[in-house]
């Protein structure tokens, strides 16, 4: 009996140390044959909205197996809508710029770069350091713009869509203390369809706190027939701010050309101007139009994944023609499809999910209020949107998009 219970346990102890060797060895070799898997070469152009997007989300997907060079030509990134923070003096320019160096994510490096070549048939990049070799390459570029676009605009007017432009305003609008300003659209598309709204709203407000509202005027110039057309309800009650501060749309109109103290609209209409606040006419980098990307001016992509026409080669954000507003919502919406598709590619797995055009775009209304609306670009007949009034706990929300993104991005 003794005998029996020895050899029983001589057994079961023989049985679990197979069995623990057997682990041993599918795990060694698991971890062996993991170690081994090619790392995944990705280059991401541009460290924008859309580009910092989709680079979090693939250091967190893959990172181990991951080598992604991320590059732009700045060191810091800011939010677009941090210019008009910068432009009404709210903000110092330092305060909104955030350093790309404080990237530090699993499998990803930063570039400070600038990219002067583009072959997506080989997926190879050319910077002024030298060449990128890609197995997935990802063009982020944005849109840039062209001043020369609107003759006069850079010798008469100023501009607000550049860093650069914010910048100066801030010393200019101080000596707007009285005529007419114009908030002026010379060309569609054009990025963030609220922000020349924000703008004429948050100039009431500067000049209202400065004591000489009531000896200006001010126009915004658009060329669409009310200042967000996908949501009926936020433009009528752009109409109703505008009305109760004396605002003047001047619809379905750009402005062509500017001389000296006048805006010159496409149909020849002159209008006398004091200060011009000017959204210049935007086009895709000079880099993406000499590569071949880009047609009508734009990277068409597959809104299944945002694949170019190239293998491999995918385009998000303003840089394309895929259907939605030029705006970071919409970039990182894409941005998102995107990575999703890389990272199912690269798993031998299919990405179902395409991209929906969907977004939520906040307007500052002035006096710290903030609206919101959510629009659906492609899940009906047309886009529509759902508006929010203006309110304080939608000027946190907004604010909670912004630090969320910055510690999403840049781990702060
Ligand atoms: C005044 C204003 C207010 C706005 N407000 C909002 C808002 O409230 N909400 C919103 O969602 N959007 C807003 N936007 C729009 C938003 O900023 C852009 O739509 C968004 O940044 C687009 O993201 P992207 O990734 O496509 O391009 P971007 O964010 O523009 O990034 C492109 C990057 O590519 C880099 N790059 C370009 N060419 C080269 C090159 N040759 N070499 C190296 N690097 C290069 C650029 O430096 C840039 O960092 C606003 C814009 C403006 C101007």
């Amino acid at each position: 009996m003794r005998y029996e219970i020895v050899a029983q346990l001589t057994t079961n102890s023989t049985l679990l140390i197979l069995i623990l060797i057997s682990y041993l060895i599918s795990h060694i070799s698991y971890l062996t044959s993991h170690n081994k898997m090619k790392k995944l070469r990705v280059v991401v152009l541009g460290a924008g909205f859309g580009g910092l997007e989709l680079t979090s989300m693939l250091s967190e997907a893959i990172g181990d197996n991951l080598n992604l060079t991320l590059i732009d030509q700045h060191d810091s990134f800011y939010f677009g809508f941090s210019k008009l923070d910068v432009m009404f003096g709210h903000k110092p320019a330092d305060s909104v710029k955030i350093p790309y160096s404080s990237i530090v994510k699993p499998g990803v490096r930063f570039c400070k770069e600038t990219i002067t070549a583009i072959d997506p048939e080989t997926r190879t990049v050319t910077t002024q350091s030298g060449t990128h070799e890609a197995d997935v390459l990802v063009v982020a570029l944005g849109a840039n713009y062209n001043h020369g676009a609107t003759p006069g605009l850079t010798e008469h007017g100023n501009e607000y869509y550049t860093f650069e432009g914010a910048e100066k305003l801030r010393d200019v609008i101080p000596n707007f203390k009285k005529g007419h300003a114009i908030v002026g659209v010379c060309g569609a598309p054009f990025k963030c369809p609220p922000a020349p709204s924000e703008a004429a709203l948050m100039l009431h407000d500067y000049l209202a706190t400065a004591g000489t509202r009531d000896a200006c005027t001010i126009s915004i110039v658009m060329p669409f027939g009310s200042p967000i057309p996908p949501s009926p309800d936020s433009s009528k009650a752009l109409f109703k701010a505008f009305e109760e501060r004396g605002i003047q749309f001047i619809p379905q109109h750009k402005v062509a050309s500017l001389s000296a103290n006048k805006a010159i609209l496409d149909d020849g209409t002159e209008m006398p101007f004091d200060l011009f606040l000017g959204i210049p006419k935007h086009v895709a980098p000079d880099v993406v139009l000499q590569s071949g990307l880009a047609v009508d001016g734009w990277i068409p992509v597959d809104r299944q994944n945002l694949l170019t026409r190239f293998p491999n080669v995918y385009a998000i954000g303003d840089v394309t023609s895929v259907g939605t507003p030029k705006a970071g919502v919409f970039a990182e919406g894409a941005a998102k499809i995107a990575a999703a598709s890389i990272i199912a590619s690269y798993k031998g797995q299919q990405n179902e999910k395409g991209y929906t055009g969907v977004g939520s775009c906040y307007i500052e209304f002035g006096k710290g209020q903030v609206a919101r609306v959510d629009v659906d670009f492609f899940s009906g007949p047309k886009p529509f949107g759902i508006h929010h009034d203006a309110s304080e706990a939608l000027t946190i929300d907004k604010e909670y998009f912004g630090s969320s993104r910055k510690a999403r991005w840049f781990g702060r």
